[in-house]
């Protein structure tokens, strides 16, 4: 692919170095139309069976992607009270949240008790917290299905190393804690990790949290996790997520259970990334380029403040070059380090990377931003956090967060 921004028409005709002045840079731009596919398209995973798509909230909780999310059918997973205020304030009705929390508080099982949210226990010891809370309740648990899969092995959520979920040996403990309280265990649910491009993995979790779903008398549903992928190297034509395919080899394993378990109770799965990734880009000012060493730096205000990912899991994102509102053609390419603005030497978008050579006053345009971009922000070295517009399928550009300024900073104290 040469130009991802044209050829999906991202700023839907709008000249990006106006946007950039008009709303200032760093800024996070969101694209509707791009939101919208692909939430639907989580939403049909599963047409046979009664089905859910979650989506992960975690990943981009601006208040006006979840009402997008809303209209799109999706209903959400929440991490927090927070994320369950957000998604309250987006319109969420309580029976469209499933709260998916670790290790929380009393009071923050409770803020869900008593919102009559569906939550899932995490432990033994939360159970055992939510058993002591809301007697002869509903309540959900999460498995860890003792494998994982994802990018890196900090986005790998599921398998013997990791905190999360009750693995397979206690679940007859769960059973006692269950009758201790007279909970119903009306759903089970697992998450593998996150960004996948194959689906077999996921496809084996599914199986096996089926298999273990048998053990469970009275699910109302069974949640399969998410983490489907969406390709980060799409410049360099890598392929997307094969969603009709999985579609096909998910079919056969549900009817198995179905006919096992003598019912479909609901099915869920709980993608994040792939509902926003792709439908945002960061644009930055480039401010300064220099050689040291014989290597090229392009010093932009694009810092891991604004997006973390590279900094914190190596993570890579395409960038384009956009000189007075035009991509810059990728046909001369030269070897650079694209940088930001924060004191640290892990401070990297992108290292020894062939682009266009870039020169001070180009725009650069990250791509796929919108998951884990803004919702990771930080204001380290007193930067105020980014501001981000949304063009919407009429054309026109919202500003749908605004720029966070020193004064929000100085208030806390
Ligand atoms: C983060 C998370 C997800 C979403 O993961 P993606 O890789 O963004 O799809 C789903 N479920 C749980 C429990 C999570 O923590």
């Amino acid at each position: 692919m040469n130009s991802f921004i044209e050829q999906s028409n991202f700023f839907e005709g709008k000249d990006p170095e106006r946007i950039a002045q008009e709303y200032g840079t760093p800024l996070y731009v969101y694209n509707e139309n791009i939101l919208r596919t692909r939430m639907d398209a989580v939403a049909k995973v599963i047409t046979k069976y009664p089905y859910t798509a979650n989506y992960s909230v975690k990943a981009n909780t601006n208040i006006h992607i979840l009402k997008l999310a809303l209209e799109e059918g999706n209903n959400c997973d929440a991490m927090s009270v927070g994320e369950i205020q957000m998604l309250l304030k987006a319109g969420f009705p309580k029976e469209r949240i499933f709260f998916v929390p670790n290790n929380v508080s009393a009071e923050e099982m409770q803020f869900a008790i008593g919102h009559g949210i569906m939550t899932s226990c995490d432990s033994l010891a939360q159970l055992e917290l939510y058993g002591s809370l809301n007697k002869g309740g509903k309540v959900a648990v999460r498995i860890n299905p003792g494998v994982g899969a994802g990018h890196h092995e900090k986005v790998v959520t599921g398998g013997k190393k990791t905190k999360f979920g009750i693995s397979e040996e206690f679940i007859p403990k769960i059973f006692e804690i269950a009758s201790k309280y007279n909970l119903t265990i009306a759903g089970i649910n697992q998450h593998i990790g996150s960004l996948f491009m194959d689906p077999q993995p996921y496809l084996d979790a599914v199986s096996n949290l089926l298999r273990i779903a048998l053990q469970f008398k009275d699910l109302e549903f069974v949640d399969f996790g998410g983490g489907y992928g969406i390709p980060y190297h799409k410049l360099d034509d890598e392929a997307v997520f094969p969603m009709e395919d999985f579609k096909k080899r998910l079919e056969p394993i549900l009817d198995d259970f179905v006919a096992k378990y003598g019912r479909a109770p609901l099915f869920k799965s709980e993608p994040g990334r792939f509902c926003v990734a792709e439908g945002s880009v960061i644009l930055g000012r480039v401010h300064a380029v220099k050689h040291n060493n014989g290597k090229t730096f392009a010093g932009t205000d694009i810092g891991m403040n604004v997006l973390v990912r590279p900094s914190m899991y190596d993570s890579w994102h395409d960038i384009e070059v956009i000189r007075e509102g035009k991509v810059v053609s990728s046909d001369n390419l030269m070897e650079q380090t694209v940088t930001g603005n924060i004191c640290e030497s892990g401070d990297l978008l992108a290292k020894d990377r062939p682009l266009p050579e870039m020169k001070r006053g180009d725009l650069a345009c990250v791509l796929d931003t919108g998951a884990y971009g803004w919702s990771m922000c930080s204001t380290y070295n007193s930067r105020p956090r980014p501001a981000e517009i949304l063009i919407c399928k009429d054309g026109s550009v919202k500003l749908i967060r605004r720029r966070e300024t020193i004064e929000d900073l100085m208030r806390l104290f």
